[in-house]
């Protein structure tokens, strides 16, 4: 078995949808760097990610991809719902 062809499999919470994302990354991905820790692209359905991979090809960090500045509007992201009031509605029993 080649050691240089090795899948390294990853599975996080994709930043962007929040389902889990399966990927693989390769010593490919971090061979050439020259700091750490790299950048890497992560595709996952029709949107992508960023990842930054140390020497052991560890994830330091995960980050959503920069959108294309070609969007209209920017949507306000409602990533965390006011507390919502907790009246008690229900029969307690
Ligand atoms: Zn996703």
């Amino acid at each position: 078995m080649s050691a240089k062809t090795r899948k390294f499999w990853k599975a996080l919470k994709c930043p962007v949808c929040g389902e889990r994302a399966v990927f693989f990354v390769t010593m490919d991905a971090v061979k050439d760097a020259t700091q750490y820790p790299v950048p890497f692209e992560v595709i996952h359905d029709d949107h992508k990610f960023l990842i930054y991979l140390d020497s052991g090809l560890l994830i330091s960090r995960i980050e959503e991809a920069k959108p294309p500045i070609a969007s209209t509007e920017a949507k306000p992201k409602a990533k965390s719902k006011p507390k919502a009031k907790t009246k008690k509605t229900k029969k307690e029993t």
